[in-house]
């Protein structure tokens, strides 16, 4: 979209990529087509990774496990400084919404690929980010105000909404920390368990309560702001299809939102960026029921894993306008240049056996078949003889098909599944088969409870 990039006129050349798997290796890409210089990070497990082989330089920065690597701050910094990076990618997950890495980014005179650390910091806290979004207007889930401090307080909140309620880790992530409650008996036991959970993951016991939505749709808004008070919203994913509050399979655009819906959840996503003052690429969750009303989650203030339908139905590469926008790039689009063209699914593939609770399944990758042709996108970081470590997450792959209906995508990803060839490991290709044969998925008849009540493993 911006050929003009490729003199390397921009501010930055070299740029360190703080993550590893497919996401480093689609930054690697995109740091390319810029013209940029790519340094990965990697860890002692890591040594034979796709994302340290294709980048220009790649440094050890410590072992296997992810604190002494991945989120090893120090070790980063100084990667940077070693190799003269003069920026840093976080991706997702990591220490992609740590405020305080991005901090210390800019104190050491290196871009963070992303928001300001302030707007992190509001957004990280997600009992504090609703509270800021009711403030600027956007619909959010009823529920107590912040964090509940007593049982006294939750059980006259829970009261108030009506059962059944939510309890959610305000640092939460990955569906972490989050109960479930129907009636008052079970409440406190709940609330210490979701506690309990999120002092685990997160370091941080603190809890609030909203009101459990019934079979709603998980609708996400894709944001992007330039330094300058542009936004742009790229219209919506559809991530309804979870296991655990995980995402599975996304599609943009929704089968359930109409034009109108989709225009209102897009104007007040904006109006929220131009409220928190927020830069760069970020997705705002809502929960939308049956009959439209769509209630704000949560902010990611970072690339999200299913960004590739995105970019396939506007033409918009998310990651090349993080890079520029972060390089002080103005937007080069309106809002009134985006349109929504075809349709994309994208199956999250993951090294895991469906027939054993979903239990990931590291090892060597004996032999591999990629399906391709028109339409078929694969962001990977696996090869043929590649060796899963067992530290790190278990998705290997995602597999997007793009075509002009969804009735097509949905053709075009059945046979791209079905050539799908991974040996030596499991994987959950037959399990994605099965979503995509279901009759109630060719309808779009699906909201986030779906996949619990089909129970599609059963049928492998
Ligand atoms: P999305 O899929 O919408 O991008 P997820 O919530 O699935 O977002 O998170 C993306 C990645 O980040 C996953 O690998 C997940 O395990 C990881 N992740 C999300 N939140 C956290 C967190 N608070 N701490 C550690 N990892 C996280
Ligand atoms: P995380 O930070 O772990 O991604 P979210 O707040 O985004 O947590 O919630 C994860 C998932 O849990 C949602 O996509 C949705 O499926 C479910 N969920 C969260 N809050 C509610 C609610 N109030 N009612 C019903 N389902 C919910
Ligand atoms: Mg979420």
């Amino acid at each position: 979209m911006r050929s003009s990039h490729l003199g390397g006129l921009l501010l930055v050349n070299k740029v360190l990529i703080a993550n590893r798997g497919e996401i480093a290796v689609r930054i690697i890409r995109a740091c390319r087509e810029l013209g940029i210089r790519t340094v990965a990070v990697f860890s002692e497990a890591d040594k034979n990774a796709l994302h340290a082989q294709i980048a220009d330089e790649a440094v050890c920065i410590g072992p296997a496990s992810s604190k002494d690597s991945y989120l090893n701050v120090k070790a980063i910094i100084a990667a940077c400084e070693v190799t003269g990076a003069q920026a840093v990618h976080p991706g997702f997950g990591f220490l992609s919404e740590n405020a305080a890495f991005a901090h210390t980014c800019n104190k050491c005179n290196l871009i963070f690929i992303g928001p300001d650390p302030s707007s992190m910091e509001l957004m990280g806290d997600k009992a504090v980010a609703k509270d800021t979004m009711k403030k600027a207007g956007v619909p959010v889930v009823p529920g107590s105000d912040g964090e509940i401090a007593t049982i006294g307080e939750a059980r006259r909140i829970a009261d108030a909404v009506g059962y059944p309620i939510m309890v959610k880790a305000s640092a939460g992530g990955g569906g972490r920390g989050i109960r479930r409650v129907d009636s008052p008996e079970k409440l406190e036991a709940a609330i210490n368990a979701a506690k309990a959970e999120a002092d685990a993951f997160f370091g941080n016991a603190g809890v609030y309560i909203e009101k459990f939505i019934i079979d709603p749709h998980h609708v996400e808004i894709q944001v992007l702001a330039d330094n300058y008070g542009n936004a742009v919203y790229l219209g919506e994913r559809d991530c309804s299809l979870q296991r655990r509050n995980q995402k599975m399979l996304e599609e943009a655009p929704s089968s359930f939102v109409t034009k109108k819906l989709r225009e209102k959840m897009g104007e007040v996503s904006v109006r929220a960026v131009h409220a928190c003052g927020y830069k760069n690429a970020g997705t705002i969750e809502y929960l939308v029921d049956a009959t439209g009303n769509f209630y704000f989650m949560e902010m990611n203030t970072r690339i999200q894993v299913e960004h590739p339908v995105t970019e396939l139905v506007t033409g918009v590469d998310i990651v090349k306008q993080q890079i520029l926008i972060a390089c002080g790039e103005k937007l080069p689009f309106k809002q009134s240049d985006i349109k929504i063209t075809g349709h994309a699914i994208e199956c999250r593939i993951n090294a895991e056996n469906p027939k054993l609770g979903f239990r990931p399944s590291p090892g060597k990758i004996e032999s591999l078949h990629m399906p391709g042709g028109p339409g078929i996108r694969i962001d990977s970081a696996v090869y043929q003889g590649y060796v899963i470590p067992p530290y790190y997450d278990s998705m290997i792959a995602k597999l997007i098909a793009y075509a002009p209906t969804r009735e097509e995508a949905i053709r075009k990803m059945r046979w791209a599944l079905a050539e799908f060839l991974v040996d030596g490991i499991d994987t959950n290709i037959d399990y994605q088969l099965e979503i995509l044969k279901d009759s109630d998925f060719l309808a779009a008849n699906y909201d986030i409870g779906y996949l619990e009540r089909k129970d599609f493993a059963k049928n492998l």
